[in-house]
């Protein structure tokens, strides 16, 4: 049956929280979402280019030494490092691109906190021949130069955002203030399953592919699923990728992992669940969810080591599934996912990203607690390259390097 309109809310999360301007392009948007949702052409090109550009499925990989070496639990990797560009990001990056397209919007900005979603934007506007023009917080374009880079040699236009902390918040409040004034020809692609629906459901849904993936692979290589699936949460959407697949599947645990920074008693992390006190419920760019706000309801700073889980509001149906008792949530510090990454380089032979690296201290904290017999699948949502020099220079204060 064809839907004639999709949920705005997951419950009570989610919605529609837009100047007045905004309203007739969002709903445009959805429009042109729902039509391509069920539209056999688009989903047979994109699953095309999925396939022949991004280089899916990814590979499924059993992490043997890491089972053997932690002694219980077996460990499974979903390799969205293997995605073209690096990260899951582009899953969503190339869908929304093609719904741009598809609306005859020719130019398309984006918002981008490390550089991993503006590559990924960059690279699918170099591929579809799309303007592209990237807000950048100033700080972040400092700390981040080799993505800077990237996307300019994509032949994106990078504008550095000077106001606030200039970081990730005040970049996509830049990018909204460009969508407002130029709606008629330009395209708002979303990094993440967060912001005024139908962002939420439409990345959950291009990002759908990872769990879909990663389900069948279970089933084919040890005949049945596994017993918990463990991702990273930033704004949510690797994880409720790898998630959506396995939702009715009762017995699957799902476990969401926020950015520990420094540790919760310290104030300086960005786990919206795991801080009683300041993760509260609110509005950020869009979305009714949680978010880490001060006493006065301005939105707190956040911190991670790893630039992709350092905001502030988490995705509206991570809200939900929790509210539900569907996922739990946990955290990992900034220690944790550097001990996580040292370990998955030196006993499988893979660099994965600072943030998959919060999945993998889960999944490393849970096995031992768990029978031989019982399987664990972690998404490792993106390679470490882009994180060597954060990585290097902990070593250098630790005097390990
Ligand atoms: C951006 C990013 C994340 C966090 O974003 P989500 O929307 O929560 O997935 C996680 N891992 C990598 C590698 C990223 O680049």
């Amino acid at each position: 049956m064809i839907q004639t309109s999709l949920s705005k809310k997951f419950g009570r999360y989610g919605g529609q929280f837009i100047p007045e301007t905004l309203a007739p392009a969002v709903a445009e948007l959805e429009a042109a979402y729902l039509t391509l949702r069920d539209d056999a052409v688009f989903q047979t090109e994109l699953n095309g280019l999925l396939s022949t550009y991004v280089g899916r499925p990814t590979a499924l990989s059993k992490a043997s030494r890491l089972t053997t070496s932690l002694g219980g639990a077996q460990i499974y990797l979903k390799r969205e490092d293997l995605a073209h560009s690096g990260a899951h990001k582009i899953n969503n990056a190339l869908g929304q691109a093609m719904v741009a397209r598809f609306m005859g919007k020719q130019r398309i900005i984006a918002e981008t906190g490390a550089g991993q979603h503006g590559v990924a934007t960059a690279t699918v506007c170099a591929l579809l021949g799309l303007e592209c023009v990237v807000y950048m917080g100033s700080v972040d374009m400092a700390r981040q130069q080799p993505n800077v880079l990237r996307m300019r040699l994509l032949g994106a236009e990078v504008r550095a955002v000077d106001s606030g902390t200039r970081t990730l918040k005040d970049a996509v409040n830049e990018a909204i203030r460009d969508w407002v004034t130029n709606v008629d020809d330009t395209y708002y692609l979303l990094g993440s399953a967060l912001g005024p629906h139908p962002y939420p459901t439409m990345v959950r849904d291009f990002q759908a592919v990872i769990g879909q993936e990663a389900r069948r692979q279970m089933l084919e290589t040890i005949g049945r699923l596994p017993d918990a699936c463990i991702a990273c949460v930033g704004g949510g959407s690797n994880a409720i990728g790898l998630f959506d697949a396995f939702k009715n599947d009762l017995k699957v645990e799902l476990i969401g992992v926020e950015a520990g920074g420094l540790g919760i008693p310290s104030g300086r992390h960005a786990a919206r669940f795991g801080d009683p006190q300041r993760g509260r419920l609110g509005v950020l760019h869009g979305t009714y969810t949680y978010v880490l706000q001060n006493e006065d309801g301005q939105i707190a700073d956040t911190h991670s080591i790893s630039a992709g889980l350092d905001y502030a509001a988490v995705g509206p149906e991570h809200s939900y599934l929790r509210e539900i008792g569907r996922a739990t949530y946990t955290s990992a510090t900034d220690e944790e996912a550097m001990a996580a990454f040292l370990r998955l380089a030196r006993e499988e032979g893979i660099l994965p990203a600072l943030e998959s690296a919060h999945a993998v201290a889960e999944a490393i904290r849970q096995a031992p607690l768990r029978g031989q017999d019982e399987v664990l699948l972690v998404n490792l949502s993106g390679r470490g390259d882009k994180d060597l020099d954060t990585v290097t220079q902990v070593l250098a204060e630790q005097g390990r390097h």
